[in-house]
């Protein structure tokens, strides 16, 4: 099936040939009159050969790409690439009665761009960051609630900062499908309530499942410090791991709110976690030095664009100078930075930089990325965002 057609410059069809799903608005030739925000096309090179199917956007990334043939882009489309994306799931492992929290959706990983959708047991929430994706919510939760042996029976749509203002499509957030049942859902054997209605993104960063099981076997006898805590998952696998203390440090008092609420759901009343309601910087600031042994960084994305990338190296620079200036002799630091546009070697040299401020001896013990409900689609390297190190400060 063909859509109305978007024609290219000559010589601009080369990184679709190579799978690359994104036309730059500059790549266009021209195009059919009335095409509009979200409108399904399809794109040909300048000798008129289909190079395949996707959503219009008027932006910088004028059509990401959904299909490199004329597959049209209708119900059983979104079935059939939902269905893969949940059997890759299922493949890694995480499909789980333990596991109820994964991202089945990802993006252009999954071959979806503008999609991104996360499973919290019954209930699904979309995230559409394209107009397309916003048109085709109502086909995406059926098509989800339809999935075999996914027991998807709910489906928050919420999408209302992360779909461009300038497209005027008000998006409100709301169920498509169902409604509330729990806000509990299962990572890893251990319970966390996610707030998607008022939370930030999805309400729950899943991305760091993997990173936190490491906090949880380096934590036994050790105090730690989660810095950027949100809803506590660092601070709550690193209490499984038996840390003597955790604390947990956040700027926004919801976040410190729901920390407290996810240690007591696990573990009930306990000293042995404090949550603290402030900014990282100072707070670093005024901790007596030696006061931890592990302490984890996991601030938001410094750089949300390219412009943006010198003032966030001299932050991940500063924030991580002042865990090296307090951390204890044979600390154990895991720092991350989840900015796109800043790349894994960057971030490194950020990080060395820190390190030979301090004067602290320090080693890398693990290099550390997105898991694999995160997928990188191996045409479209600007996938992979997450970067973390795990360091061993004498
Ligand atoms: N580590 C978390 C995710 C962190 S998201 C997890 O595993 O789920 C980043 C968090 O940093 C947000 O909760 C945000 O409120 C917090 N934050 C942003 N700026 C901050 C600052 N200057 N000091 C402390 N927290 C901050």
């Amino acid at each position: 099936m063909t859509y109305p057609s978007v024609y290219l410059h000559k010589g601009k069809e080369e990184s679709i040939a190579r799978f690359h799903p994104w036309v730059f608005s500059g790549a266009i030739a021209r195009k059919d009159d009335g095409i509009d925000e979200g409108d399904c096309v399809s794109v040909y090179s300048y000798d008129g050969r289909l190079l395949g199917n996707g959503h219009y956007q008027v932006g910088s990334i004028a059509v990401r790409l959904l299909t490199f043939d004329d597959t049209a882009l209708d119900a059983a489309f979104f079935t059939s690439r939902l269905t893969e994306a949940w059997r890759l799931r299922e493949a890694a492992g995480l499909v789980r009665d333990d596991n109820t929290a994964f991202r089945l959706v990802h993006g252009e990983g999954d071959f979806l761009p503008g999609l991104v959708v996360d499973v919290y047991g019954s209930t699904a929430v979309v995230q559409a960051h394209s107009p397309g994706m916003h048109f085709a919510r109502e086909i995406v939760a059926e098509a989800l609630v339809a999935l075999n042996g996914a027991g998807i029976e709910n489906v928050f749509y919420k999408s209302e900062t992360t779909l461009p203002f300038k497209a005027h499509l008000d998006p409100v957030n709301r169920y498509l499908v169902g409604g509330f049942t729990t806000d509990v859902a299962v990572e890893n054997g251990l319970q966390f309530h996610v707030d998607w209605l008022k939370g930030q993104k999805t309400g729950f960063f899943v991305d760091q499942r993997d990173n936190r099981a490491l906090v949880e076997k380096y934590a036994r006898g050790r105090n730690v410090l989660n810095m950027f805590c949100y809803t506590g998952g660092f601070s709550v696998y690193a209490m499984r791991g038996g840390a003597e203390q955790v604390h947990s440090v956040d700027s926004s008092t919801k976040a410190v709110r729901l920390t407290r609420q996810n240690v007591e759901l696990n573990f009930g009343e306990t000293e042995r976690h404090q949550a603290f309601d402030e900014d990282a910087f100072k707070f670093l600031d005024t901790i007596e030095p030696e006061a931890y042994d592990l302490i984890i960084l996991d601030p938001p994305a410094f750089a949300k664009h390219k412009k943006a990338l010198r003032n966030a190296l001299v932050g991940y620079r500063r924030l991580n100078a002042k865990a090296f200036e307090k951390i204890a002799k044979g600390g154990i630091l895991f720092t991350f930075s989840c900015s796109q546009a800043v790349n894994r070697e960057q971030f490194r040299l950020a990080v060395f930089s820190a390190a030979a401020q301090a004067r602290r001896r320090v080693r890398i013990l693990h290099q550390l990325t997105q898991p694999v409900d995160h997928p990188i689609n191996i045409y479209h390297p600007e996938g992979e965002y997450l970067k973390g190190l795990v360091l061993y400060v004498e």
